[in-house]
């Protein structure tokens, strides 16, 4: 899977210093991982239509909602809704 992602930034048109720069790399980074962290995990909740359960197999699920999580990853941390499917074979429910 590729994916193309476009970026746009309010850059200032000076910076006090090196150091503000840097500062300013490092936050516009940020921003940018967590927004792709973000979309990513709706997509994949988007995908997770067609997810097997993991308890027995089963192909045939359904939507049960979200959870909001606070994630701490490598990169930064962000908060994101965790889709959570149920399985019409045995019943039991699980996040993707
Ligand atoms: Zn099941």
């Amino acid at each position: 899977m590729k994916k193309t992602v476009t970026v746009t930034l309010d850059v200032p048109d000076d910076f006090e210093s090196f150091s503000a720069l840097e500062r300013f790399v490092r936050d516009a980074g940020r921003q940018w991982q967590r927004d792709l962290c973000e979309q990513l995990t709706l997509e994949r909740g988007v995908a997770g239509e067609n997810a097997e359960c993991p308890h027995c197999g089963g192909s045939a699920t359904i939507g049960k909602g979200s959870r909001p999580r606070h994630l701490k990853t490598q990169l930064s941390e962000v908060d994101v809704s965790v889709p959570r499917r149920q399985c019409r074979t045995c019943g039991r429910s699980f996040f993707l």
